[in-house]
């Protein structure tokens, strides 16, 4: 028995599309100090909904024989680090993978989870480049986020972390920061995603290919149309969460 509690934000059984390649659990967990214009889950943003971490385990232990992970997200999981630690240990001893989205300003729950041999897979958020990041955030968190990167990249090329992306969310009007974040996270699996924002139009996946095209390496690119998609120079090399024959034959008949 663990008696802890957690601000719960929301539980879904099974989700195909919160760790590529894997059925998973996805657990939300409530509150977030950031304030991100495009926010899809600002019902979870504030408030309290305490739970007993063991609640929460029985929730996944109901789907563990149709999943292989869990996913931790938000809000902000991080923010509860005793919560979320107590909560990856259960998931551990169930057998199944721990996944963790992330936005990165508290590196310390990461570093704790990486000693612990608590997660094998990491969505890290990055928002914008450096020095931008605390006037984006209105708050002074690039450090915080910077270490966070540095301690997944570590741990990724030391074999402590096998799976670690950084996502950056894309719109109209902000490629020109994509070279400078691409930078800052060489080494690693880098996504773009397309930012959707109500009344601007957002970056189709030839856009979004345009801009890849500009750092010369590869990304995945993930739409809503056309899901996720590795992207190489002007070659789709590889998309496990959908099928793309459809897209290959588009983009071969405009060549
Ligand atoms: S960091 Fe994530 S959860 Fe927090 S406001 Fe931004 S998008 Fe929402």
């Amino acid at each position: 028995m663990v008696f802890l509690k957690v601000n719960f934000g929301g539980f879904v059984p099974l989700s195909t599309v919160d760790w590529r390649g894997r059925a998973v659990c996805t657990v939300f967990l409530r509150g977030c100090p950031v304030r991100c214009h495009y926010c899809q889950n600002i019902a979870i943003l504030d408030g309290m909904d305490e739970r007993e971490v063991d609640e929460v385990l029985a929730m996944i232990k109901e789907s563990s024989l149709l999943v292989s992970g869990v996913v931790f997200s938000g809000g902000e999981a991080t923010m509860q680090k005793e919560a979320l630690l107590a909560l990856a240990k259960g998931v551990k001893t169930m057998g199944l993978g721990v996944g963790l989205q992330t936005n990165g300003v508290y590196p310390e729950t990461i570093r704790a989870l990486l000693e612990g041999r608590l997660v094998d897979r990491i969505s890290l958020d990055l928002k914008t480049q450096w020095r931008r990041y605390n006037n984006l955030l209105k708050k002074d968190f690039a450090d915080r986020v910077k270490e966070s990167l540095r301690l997944c990249t570590e741990a990724h090329h030391a074999g402590r972390l096998p799976e670690f992306e950084a996502v950056v969310t894309t719109f109209r009007g902000c490629e020109d920061d994509i070279a400078y974040i691409a930078k800052d996270a060489g080494g690693v699996d880098l996504v773009l995603q397309q930012g959707v924002l109500a009344g601007v139009a957002p970056l189709d996946f030839e856009e979004l290919a345009a801009v890849a095209d500009r750092l010369g390496r590869s990304v995945r690119i993930r739409t809503r149309q056309d899901g996720e998609v590795a992207y190489e120079g002007r070659r789709i090399v590889r998309a496990e969460s959908i099928d793309v024959s459809g897209i290959e034959q588009e983009r071969r008949s405009e060549r």
